[in-house]
């Protein structure tokens, strides 16, 4: 049970509006997540502590309970809020998680919308101005957004008054307990429509395929999302456009793993070049850049070239490229090679290798023959 205050928690007021206790738990939410703070157990708390303030207050019966008992009898259960997984988020917020409750603006909130968008690792790198293909909904032309035939304006609903809500007080043990719920006659819109506009059928929207102009700064992380206000549906009457979410995913680069701002990539060397040592190019996100392998390289060793990784978000020195060696054994050989081989472990006074189990490494070839 929480000792902290959830408004408190939230940083808004009791009487906050619904809209605005939505606005206060995203911003929370998008601050503390996990995936924007690794490694920090407080931010994480934190995270959890604004997600069961926000599913106490958003829920008009828990926060009337709350507000007049000082108790949050259910703790969630939070599905929500155990992973680490930016989409979390927007389970709270799509797929319509119900009309925001206490509103007192007629209309309809527009929806929030997500869209997935590829980049690389150069546009890391560099940032990227570009456009994304958002299908929404926008106000419909024909009746100008009134969802009315001809223009004309929805009236009042009679069965909640406007309000969009219709509530019941309950006598309980713990006094009185008033729940609100959305209008079944309006549902929540708090208007009706008598002769629906025959281009969006009263909805006052029509779908929509835009494009929007998104700034995807540098040093972004996979999965990452970008917060668009306004961009996402167009409300209902005064209802507020929805926000656009633009969730980053960098595509998948074999020839790199991606730690932070570290890039690692592996190098494959012959014996010979680890041995006697040499100059290398080594392909980079943007362009080849020289590297030096030193005589006597070890399999495994690690050579960092600076500022060949990734940038930090709000720019700053890149990290490093971190090349791994990986020293590649021959698999086949002639009979020279071999010789070769066996002369060279004497030179060095070791022991002489007796091959493998099917005779050496003549055995080998024969083996191969088949
Ligand atoms: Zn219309
Ligand atoms: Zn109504």
């Amino acid at each position: 049970m929480p000792s902290k205050d959830l408004y408190e928690v939230l940083g808004i007021s009791r009487n906050a509006e619904a809209d605005e206790i939505k606005s206060a738990y995203r911003r929370l939410a998008r601050r503390y997540h996990p995936d924007v703070n690794p490694n920090d157990p407080s931010a994480e708390e934190k995270f959890k502590e604004v997600g069961s303030a926000y599913s106490v207050l958003s829920d008009p019966a828990k926060r009337a309970r709350y507000d007049q008992t000082g108790s949050t009898d259910d703790q969630p259960s939070d599905p929500f809020f155990q992973g680490g997984n930016i989409s979390d988020i927007f389970d709270v917020f799509f797929g319509g998680g119900g009309q925001s409750a206490g509103r007192r603006r007629s209309g309809r909130d527009g929806e929030d919308v997500r869209v997935d968008l590829e980049l690389t690792l150069k546009d890391v790198i560099n940032g990227i101005h570009t456009e994304v293909v958002v299908n929404r909904k926008t106000e419909c032309s024909s009746c100008h957004g009134t969802g009315g035939e001809g223009g004309k304006a929805p009236e009042t609903c009679s069965t909640c008054r406007g309000q969009g809500q219709v509530s019941t007080v309950r006598n309980t043990f713990i006094g009185q307990v008033r729940t609100s719920t959305t209008c079944p006659t309006c549902g929540g819109a708090g208007t009706v429509v008598k002769d629906p506009c025959k281009t969006c059928k009263g909805r006052a929207v029509v779908p929509e395929t835009a494009k929007v102009a998104v700034q995807i700064p540098p040093g972004f992380e996979d999965g990452a999302t970008l917060h668009v206000p306004g961009q996402g549906s167009d409300g209902v009457g005064e209802g507020r456009p929805g926000d656009l979410y633009v969730v980053l995913q960098v595509t998948n680069d074999q020839r790199f793993q991606r730690h932070g701002q570290t890039l690692y990539t592996i190098l494959d060397v012959t014996f010979a070049q680890a041995a006697l040592g040499d100059r290398v190019e080594i392909q980079g996100v943007e362009d080849t850049v020289e590297l030096t392998v030193p005589a006597g390289t070890q399999p495994g060793t690690q050579i960092a070239i600076r500022s060949g990784g990734l940038p930090p978000l709000h720019g700053g020195r890149r990290g490093d490229l971190i090349v791994q060696v990986n020293v590649k054994v021959p698999t086949k050989l002639s009979e020279t090679e071999a010789k070769l081989i066996r002369e060279f472990a004497e030179l060095r006074g070791e022991d002489i290798p007796k091959g493998d189990e099917k005779g050496g490494i003549l055995g080998g070839l024969f083996h191969k023959k088949r």
